[in-house]
């Protein structure tokens, strides 16, 4: 095994669980590259006793202190960009350069938290002669963050650093599939002096996720992954009480117009459905061309041809994740659709067991076909026609997703048109992957997303705290006694 075996990380140091474990392969070659233990409630109970201790000193720490650990976090990642980068490649199997990207995201999240001591200084108003009301906000206690296997970096890097930084203390329960990450991400954050219990790291699987929703210590659970677990995660958290907010799967709608800048649409359009091998929510999984866009298709069919597994293009996360959307490529050409561009049964010199599929476009695909409606999650374009923008809307609209759509064209009132009627929490014009930056909040729509606000940017500060209200009078003199 190229990785020691993975325990808990708990009260600032790893911690055997003596429960079972799981093989953690490498997508890129199949080997095990460490295992990974499927710890049991009484672990989280450890870890939910060692975050509650921490919160008391941690959360009475003014913000600006609490808020220099994560420069010096932010410092730590960037020295160790080549390992984090590294691991990311190993353990997920996308490229060098997507997991160096990945990281580069995580700082850009930290220096965003760096500023939320500039966004939460209170608000206060005289409100009645002599009487003050001011807001103050308050962390919620321990909180939990549940990760994919996609983004075994950025994705707790989502919360980890707004969360703490607004005095909250955390448990992270990575996928079994990606865990080196998270564990290296508990030691960067010990030794940029974050003090132990503040932030915890439980690995395992669906019952560690459910014994979460269940803790009657853990105050607020965030969720990032399928949209069929986000719904369980959010139900069974909130049936208990706690503030949840789950992001779910996606299917994107990329709408694109005959007069849409060739070059730009083809090579952005091939980027975003094979970028992290089509496995990230913001991948273009149809494209919906509206009339004569020919010319479009055969240059997006050129660009996606220089798209090579194991070279440009990252390995799928599990041998069984590669049968599914093979599975899902066969069965919409029984159906119909045309295969411009294969990447079934693709091998790699040298790296014959990886999990790969090449970029693969489908062309006169139906909405009604499975492949149209599903989350694919791989390097696999379904292309749908229609001969007005209205229509390309409707079908954008028939999703039960909802989490990114862009359009591609020349046209100021076209790209309107879509932006506006889109069914979608995030819109790109002429931009395949809309990922909204910092300060800016990441969230979708409809099954994309269940709870209130979005999990990054300010709307994080709202998910992450509570508001006390403090009404104030010195006065004697005042008259003011409303309300008895
Ligand atoms: P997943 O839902 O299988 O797993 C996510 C987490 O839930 C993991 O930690 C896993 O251990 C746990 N889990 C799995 N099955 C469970 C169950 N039955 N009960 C309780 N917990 C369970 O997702 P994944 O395969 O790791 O990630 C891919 C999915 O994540 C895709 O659908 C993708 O679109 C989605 N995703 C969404 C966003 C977003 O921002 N909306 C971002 C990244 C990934």
């Amino acid at each position: 095994m190229k990785y020691a075996a993975l325990g808990n990380f708990i009260g600032g140091q790893a911690v055997k669980s003596g429960n079972g474990k799981l093989d953690v392969f490498s997508p890129i070659d199949g080997s095990v590259i460490s295992t990974v233990p499927l710890s049991k409630k009484s672990d989280l109970d450890k870890a939910v006793e060692s975050a509650k201790k921490a919160f008391p000193s941690w959360s009475s720490l003014p913000i600006k202190e609490r808020v220099q650990v994560f420069y010096r976090y932010k410092y730590l990642l960037e020295q160790n960009i080549d390992e984090l980068t590294e691991l990311v490649h190993i353990e997920n199997g996308k490229t060098i350069s997507e997991s160096r990207a990945e990281v580069e995201k995580s700082i850009e999240v930290t220096e965003f938290a760096c500023s939320i001591p500039q966004l939460t200084s209170g608000e206060v108003l005289e409100v009645s002669k002599g009487v003050e009301c001011r807001i103050e906000r308050y962390p919620l206690g321990v909180v939990a963050c549940i990760t994919p296997f996609n983004f075994p970096n950025m994705v707790p890097n989502w919360t980890i650093p707004n969360a703490l930084c607004l005095g909250n203390t955390m448990i992270l329960k990575p996928s079994e599939q990606v865990p080196l990450s998270a564990n290296r991400l508990a030691e960067l954050l010990k030794e940029a002096g974050l003090p132990d219990g503040v932030f915890n790291v439980v690995h395992g699987d669906k019952e560690i996720v459910e014994a979460i929703c269940d803790h009657p210590g853990i105050g607020a659970v965030t969720f990032v992954g399928s949209t069929k677990v986000a719904k369980i995660v959010y139900a069974r958290a909130s049936s208990t009480l706690k503030r949840a907010l789950t992001l779910g799967g996606a299917k994107n709608h990329l709408i694109v117009l005959p007069d849409a800048n060739t070059d730009m649409a083809a090579s952005n359009i091939a980027a975003s459905m094979s970028g992290c091998a089509g496995q990230r929510c913001m991948a273009a999984s149809a494209m919906v061309g509206v009339g004569a866009v020919d010319h479009i298709i055969d240059k997006l069919c050129e660009e996606s041809k220089k798209i090579i597994p194991g070279k440009n293009l990252g390995a799928i996360i599990s041998k069984q994740a590669k049968e599914r959307i093979e599975n899902y490529i066969s069965e919409a050409e029984k159906d119909g659709a045309k295969v411009l561009v294969d990447g079934r049964n693709c091998k790699v010199d040298g790296k014959e067991n990886g999990f790969y599929v090449g970029p693969t476009v489908l062309d006169y695909v139906k909405p009604e076909m499975k492949i149209a409606k599903e989350e694919v999650f791989g390097p696999v374009l379904s292309i749908m026609r229609s001969d007005t923008i209205e229509d390309a809307m409707k079908i954008e609209n028939s999703s039960s997703y909802g989490n990114a759509a862009a359009v591609f064209t020349q046209s100021g009132g076209a790209a309107n048109y879509v932006a506006e009627h889109a069914s979608a929490g995030m819109i790109g014009v002429n931009i395949g992957v809309p990922v909204p930056r910092e300060p800016f909040s990441f969230g979708g729509w409809n099954e994309s997303k269940f709870g209130v606000g979005d999990i990054t940017g300010k709307s994080s500060i709202e998910f992450f705290t509570k508001l006390k209200k403090i009404t104030t009078k010195w006065n004697p003199e005042s008259q003011v006694n409303w309300m008895s």
